[in-house]
């Protein structure tokens, strides 16, 4: 490898919601937070589960909900 052009990568813990850990190699060099992995995923479990990504739809009102539509409608009307 060429020097000074590679980000490190180190091993750095997963660990998922369902509570599961593993290890992997990231050039973010940080624990990796997730909300699914493997061992929960409806793909490998072969079993149906509801995925409400730890309060995706909570994230997306707090963006998008309250007046935020109401701003860019104000902004955007000349
Ligand atoms: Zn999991």
């Amino acid at each position: 490898m060429k020097e000074g052009i590679h980000p490190k990568y180190e091993e750095v813990d997963v660990r998922c919601a369902c509570g599961n850990t593993f290890k992997t190699s990231s050039t973010t060099c940080q624990p990796i937070q997730t909300d699914i992995c493997s061992a929960c995923h409806p793909f490998y479990t072969g079993k149906q589960k509801f995925v409400d990504a730890a309060g995706r739809v909570e994230k997306f009102k707090k963006k998008f909900g309250g007046n935020y539509f109401k701003n860019s409608a104000s902004t955007t009307k000349k």
